[in-house]
């Protein structure tokens, strides 16, 4: 048996890509391993959407040079991922002791890549996109993610935002036809998930080919999935705003399972930075999209992410940010600085913001929206919510799980409990989680 340490950087959809890595080369003899000192092979899957990413896997590679000259050099170095692809000549000039660059849409063919750099040759490059789809030769078998499981159903955008590197290092959009997804699904349960996450940089844009002929929506697809036995949640992440059609809506409304939780990036509340950002939608769009959501799901708790210091944005771009996150009231949201992006519009731009202007604003952005996720947390306190318990928790004796809204939920409960959905009476809230206590009603065994 050889060992295979994979360390993944980045968002969901990587997460996938390792987990599949390691799939395609589980026939090779590779099992995995929790660290990477003494591994025959290690894989960094690397992100590229914002600062320092490259120098992150810069200094990650030089640590993992002194183990793989502790291996007398045996060890394979892989890069891959966003880092990789955009910038895999480099990687090699920089680090010539590492074996493999391969990018996002090439890991299929890592078994050839590995038997080529075990016969010691010249490091070997695979950064293109290639014209076969790596899903027709992924393997079936696949290692069990546990009780939520992530299925990339959709990746690549074209839409171009003006700041970001996506469309150039994942490239076009592509969906996996239905049945491909559908069959997915039902190995995942299967194996014991009880959970899907469907995964896509723009999720909601997936129109696959249909089992029937034509083309499903993600809608469609959602009402699909809703009938697999032995799966209780299903949700789906990220979506543009422009991309959420009325089939869409109506699961939200129809499915139960569909969890009320949505992540729909914003990015900014004014109309101004919006079209600079090439979004193609204003803010009045979004806020009537989210009025559409609630009347169609009341309960739905929505999330965001949000980019502060967009070249050319004001003061008053700023303001008019903080009055749509004060008029939606987020559950939970991520914000950023702008990072400029090599070969992106945005960092060509001359009317760059000062660090020290994007620091003030991010800071005063995060604190309306800690204020916020602590009140929809504190609302939660005396209602009975549904959770999924998917492992140990934090302390002996304790189980953990997620609520309807992704809220991580602590209760003292026996580990026999994970796997199943079981109401929860909350007691507690806490800046990112929920604690409270079993109520006698089994939602779900
Ligand atoms: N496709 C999704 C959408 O359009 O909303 C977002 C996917 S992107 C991988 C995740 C998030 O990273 C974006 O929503 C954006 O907020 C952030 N991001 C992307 N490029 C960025 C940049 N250059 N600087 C700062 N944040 C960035
Ligand atoms: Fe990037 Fe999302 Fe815009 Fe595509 S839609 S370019 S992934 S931010």
């Amino acid at each position: 048996m050889k060992r295979l340490h994979v360390i993944t950087w980045g968002c969901q959809m990587n997460v996938y890509d390792s987990a599949r890595m390691a799939d395609v080369l589980a026939p090779l003899g590779y099992a995995p391993a929790s660290a990477p000192d003494g591994a025959d092979m290690v894989i960094l899957n690397t992100c590229h959407i914002r600062d320092k990413a490259a120098e992150k896997v810069f200094s990650e590679l030089g640590r993992l040079r002194r183990l793989k000259e502790a291996t007398g050099g045996r060890m394979i170095l892989a890069v891959a991922g966003c880092v990789a692809q955009a910038e895999g000549a480099e990687i090699l000039a920089r680090a010539p002791y590492v074996d493999i660059v391969l990018g996002p849409q090439t890991y299929h063919r890592l078994p050839e890549m590995v038997a080529r750099a075990a016969q010691g040759g010249p490091a070997v490059i695979d950064t293109e996109f290639p014209e076969e789809d790596k899903f027709d030769f992924l393997p079936d078998a696949t290692a069990p993610q546990g009780i939520t499981a992530f299925l990339t159903i959709q990746e690549g955008c074209d839409k171009f935002c003006s700041f970001c590197v996506v469309p150039y290092t994942r490239g076009a959009e592509q969906s996996r036809p239905a049945a491909a997804v559908i069959a997915e699904a039902r190995r995942l349960v299967a194996q014991g998930a009880r959970e899907i996450t469907l995964l896509g940089q723009n999720v909601n844009a997936w129109h696959g080919e249909a089992p029937d002929r034509g083309t499903w929506g993600l809608g469609r697809l959602l009402y699909e999935l809703a009938e697999l036995p032995g799966l209780l949640r299903l949700r789906y992440t990220t979506s543009h705003p422009r991309d959420m059609d009325d089939e869409l809506i109506a699961a939200h409304r129809d499915l139960p399972m569909l969890m009320p939780f949505l992540h729909l990036p914003v990015q900014s509340g004014s109309d101004r930075v919006l079209a600079a950002m090439n979004r193609r939608h204003t803010a009045a769009d979004y806020l009537r999209l989210v009025q559409r959501l609630r009347s169609a799901r009341p309960d739905i708790a929505l999330s965001s992410d949000f980019i502060v210091g967009h070249p050319g944005e004001t003061d008053a771009d700023f303001e008019a940010t903080l009055a749509l996150v004060r008029d939606v009231r987020f559950a939970q949201a991520f914000s950023f600085k702008y990072s400029p992006r090599p070969g992106t519009p945005a960092a060509g731009a001359t009317d760059q913001i000062a660090a020290e202007e994007k620091d003030r604003r991010l800071a005063e952005l995060q604190a309306l929206l800690r204020e916020q996720q602590a009140r929809f947390n504190a609302n939660c306190v005396g209602s009975i919510l549904p959770v999924l318990f998917t492992g140990p928790g934090r302390h002996p004796g304790q189980v953990a799980g997620r609520s309807p809204f992704l809220q991580p939920v602590h209760v003292t409960g026996p580990e026999h409990l994970i796997g199943q959905e079981l109401s929860v009476h909350i007691a507690a809230a806490f800046p990112n989680s929920l604690s409270g206590t079993l109520t006698e009603e089994i939602v779900c065994a």
